[in-house]
């Protein structure tokens, strides 16, 4: 990993009215041992982070991230995050990014054991090279995520819906998928309908038609996905949030994983049945997501 820039921030409340967080932002060297060990991302992944794509010094959506970090702060009863002070610190870590493609990461945990204050910081290093998924594809296969379609809704306590830093399900899913032979993998409900990637947001085409699973089914709302959509209605196509049984992923005209630094990564298979790949509008959308984008 290549670092480039990393700030502790101290949070203040949602309703501070100072201007400048200058004093509260503290720059960190990533390779040198930063958090308390009694934190509670370490010990018990507890907390929600963002990652968001950095394009030539460019941070791509910050209003999206951070409409999702309030939300899912929200659900997990964390300290809503003050919106002035994150931008600025983003503005603070860009800043450092140069040239190319980077990886930002928000990160809030419900800070140290035993003490109320939550603990926040941003990362920023180089982004890994994604212009193979972007231009070969990716194959999936779909893996039971072991609940039905009205768990979140009955559970919230599970959080379904938030960007947790408990994330070692979703990595074990993807290795799950290498073993099959795959690139990734599609969560897909125990009574067969189509959730998320464990990184990213399905998109799929049937003709002039775009659907993407709906976000309440306990699955983070993607923003390159919301960014997608104006992009495509833009151009005309009609754009739907929908209920996707698992036979609509196999049978679509065409299907997408999209996520903010991966981008439009287009599918070539599910499953091992093989899937036609429409290169032009990929392309066409990853110009656009490589675009300055707020
Ligand atoms: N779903 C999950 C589980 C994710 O982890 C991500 C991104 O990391 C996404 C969807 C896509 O979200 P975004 O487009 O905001 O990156």
């Amino acid at each position: 990993m290549a670092w480039r820039s990393a700030l502790l921030i101290d949070p203040v409340a949602s309703d501070d009215r100072r201007g400048d967080f200058a004093d509260t932002f503290r720059p960190f060297d990533p390779e040198q041992p930063a958090l308390r060990v009694g934190d509670l991302s370490a010990q018990r992944g507890d907390g929600i982070f963002e990652s968001l794509g950095v394009i030539d010094g460019h941070p791509q959506e910050v209003g999206a991230h951070l409409d999702r970090l309030v939300h899912s702060a929200r659900l997990c009863d964390l300290p809503t995050p003050h919106l002035g002070q994150w931008r600025a610190a983003i503005a603070r870590v860009a800043a450092d990014a140069g040239a190319g493609e980077n990886v930002m990461k928000l990160l809030l945990s419900r800070g140290v054991e035993g003490q109320p204050v939550p603990t926040a910081w941003i990362t920023l290093a180089s982004a890994p090279d994604n212009t193979r998924s972007r231009h070969e594809g990716i194959d999936v296969v779909t893996l039971d995520r072991g609940h039905a379609l009205d768990v979140p809704a009955r559970a919230p306590w599970l959080q379904l819906g938030a960007k947790t830093l408990s994330y070692a399900v979703n990595m074990a899913a993807i290795r799950e998928a290498h073993r099959r032979g795959a690139d990734d993998a599609v969560f897909v409900t125990s009574d067969g309908f189509v959730l998320e990637a464990p990184t990213a947001t399905v998109l799929l085409r049937t003709g002039r038609r775009f659907v993407t699973p709906e976000p309440s089914a306990g699955i983070l709302h993607g923003t390159t996905q919301l960014s997608v959509f104006s992009y495509l209605e833009g151009r005309g196509f009609d754009t739907a949030y929908e209920t996707v049984p698992r036979a609509t992923l196999v049978e679509a005209d065409a299907a997408w994983l999209l996520s903010s630094v991966r981008l439009a990564a287009p599918v070539t298979a599910v499953d091992g049945a093989p899937k036609t790949v429409d290169r032009a509008l990929t392309d066409e959308m990853n110009a656009y997501l490589l675009s300055p984008r707020d």
